[in-house]
């Protein structure tokens, strides 16, 4: 996997799709968001700000089974994070944040009331795109190396830090996001509501948890606890997170 910047999910412009991407992954959103809003038409054909896009899953829609579906992340990554993204395109399409990255977008979108859709559509886009490469299907075990170090002081062992990022993830009252972040040079567990998302205040996300309910009904129904230990269990990608400690 190629190494990114700490707080970069991988980029929303240009499909990398190195892995086994699914047919949805490698379609834009271009032609919908481009008819959807003809009221927009100033924009110019050529030097037009490029669209945000879809960027391909990192695996096969059924490469988690059988902790999660092929039938949950169809709907997961085809419906609910294309939404965003196609969303997140119609919104700025002929504003300032046209063109812009989309990190750059949630920082200026963060806590401002006006643009709250904006913002909730934009984090999400990112927040997906950094779950989907949190998991593999050869994932689970024990990091090693400065991060298994980092863990073992910073929660008293790995099995606590597994017990509070599980609890944390439970915890999280309706929709939401878990994290393990750095922050300071400390590593901490913490959850988020919504989109919130951690790299606006600071903390560099190193592995995330997504728990709205559209994560796991399909295949956990309300048992979201069963969902969060399978995950943490059998499909963490520590490499991915010992690549974003790396970047702090
Ligand atoms: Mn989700």
């Amino acid at each position: 996997m190629k190494t990114h910047h700490s707080h970069e999910a991988p980029s929303h412009r240009v499909g990398r799709g190195t892995q086994g991407s699914t047919g949805v992954a490698r379609r834009t959103s271009a032609p919908s968001s481009r008819t959807a809003s003809p009221g927009k038409a100033e924009r110019k054909t050529a030097g037009e700000p490029a669209l945000l896009t879809l960027p391909p899953l990192p695996y096969g829609e059924d490469a988690l089974v059988p902790v999660i579906s092929a039938r949950t992340i169809g709907f997961h990554y085809g419906k609910h994070q294309k939404t965003y993204v196609d969303t997140l395109n119609e919104l700025i399409g002929g504003t300032d944040f046209a063109g812009q990255p989309l990190e750059a977008i949630i920082e200026a979108t963060a806590r401002k009331a006006d643009k709250a859709a904006i913002f909730n559509n934009a984090a999400q886009a990112w927040n997906h795109t950094f779950y989907w490469h949190c998991l593999t299907p050869i994932g689970g075990g024990e990091p090693e190396g400065a991060l298994g170090e980092q863990l073992g002081s910073a929660f008293g062992g790995f099995d606590k830090f597994k017990k509070e990022f599980a609890e944390t993830a439970v915890a999280q009252f309706g929709s939401g996001w878990a994290w393990l972040v750095a922050q300071g040079g400390r590593l901490k567990v913490i959850k988020t509501s919504n989109a919130e998302t951690p790299f606006v205040d600071g903390q560099t996300p190193l592995l995330a948890i997504d728990v709205w309910e559209h994560a796991y009904y399909l295949d956990y129904q309300n048992r979201r606890v069963d969902y969060v230990n399978a995950l943490i269990d059998k499909l963490l990608n520590w490499e991915f997170a010992a690549e974003n400690f790396a970047n702090v």
